[in-house]
């Protein structure tokens, strides 16, 4: 589903028109408990709809933009550009798209990136397992001699249903307590395809179906077992962290890592994305 720039424009041509949207996203079914009208009429000046009566509602209020000196429309935009480019944007384009500092930018894409939260079911059916090392600094490690590399920003567990949805943990290191994390977001009854490494061939005593594709001995599918969704995963959110945003701090990898999860996993569900994060907002 499409979202374009010239849709934004004409939905969004001002902050007043995106306070509209908040104020239809939260309080559609509005009934003031004074005089129960359903009418709301814009508060001029203010960020805020009253009621006939005087009654008053404010749709920023316990959302990430309440209390924000930022405009709304520059906000929205900043949704906009995030949810509608595969791989993301940086703060630094943030900021050359929408005026503000780069600070400011960076703040909200940072609140931004946690309405991308996964949550819901279990995945199921067939579920590719990986983890993946992530450099700290991948161009400048590349000049250095091996040694002397800054070392990983850490390492993620990606767990990815074949044609649905992906989630991603940040975990310490690759060993069994990865699999806490297969527990508490993979149902019983899916079956998980992993490639020949130790900590996965816990995985039946744990109550799932296990088939291993072995990459070591070169295999990549076999009867049909294979980890091409999670590659693929890997392979836009790698291109993704060290290309939009040069550099990834160990803080922040999982949050990185969630806002790719997130796309991969609503981009085609039938409803443009930048639509779904706004009823997140709601
Ligand atoms: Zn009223």
């Amino acid at each position: 589903m499409k979202f374009t720039m010239k849709q934004f424009n004409d939905r969004f041509p001002t902050s007043d028109a995106c306070l509209e949207e908040l104020k239809q996203l939260r309080f559609a079914d509005f009934a003031c408990p004074n005089c129960d009208s359903s009418k709301l009429y814009k508060v001029k000046g203010r960020s805020m709809y009253a009621s006939p009566c005087g009654f008053q509602v404010a749709p920023l209020s316990g959302t990430i933009f309440h209390k924000s000196s930022t405009d709304l429309r520059t906000w929205f935009l900043t949704i906009f550009l995030m949810t509608t480019t595969r791989s993301g944007v940086s703060a630094k384009t943030v900021e050359r798209m929408t005026g503000v500092t780069y600070k400011t930018a960076w703040r909200m894409c940072n609140q931004i990136r946690t309405l991308m939260q996964d949550g819901g079911d279990l995945l199921t059916g067939v579920v590719e397992v990986d983890e993946t090392y992530f450099q700290a600094n991948p161009r400048k490690d590349s000049r250095l001699p091996k040694g002397k590399r800054t070392g990983e920003a850490g390492i993620v567990l990606g767990m990815a249903e074949v044609g649905g949805r992906v989630r991603v943990r940040r975990v310490p290191n690759s060993g069994l307590g990865m699999l806490d994390h297969v527990y508490e977001n993979v149902s019983k009854s899916a079956i998980i395809h992993t490639d020949g490494w130790l900590a996965y061939k816990k995985l039946p005593k744990m109550g799932y179906t296990h088939a291993v594709v072995d990459h070591s001995i070169g295999q990549h599918v076999v009867d049909g077992v294979g980890t091409q969704n999670i590659d693929g995963f890997w392979n836009n959110l790698k291109r993704g962290v060290y290309g939009v945003y040069r550099h990834c701090e160990p803080k922040y990898l999982e949050s990185y890592a969630n806002e790719y999860a997130w796309r991969y996993s609503n981009c085609n569900s039938g409803v443009p994305m930048f639509e779904l994060l706004l009823s997140k907002v709601a």
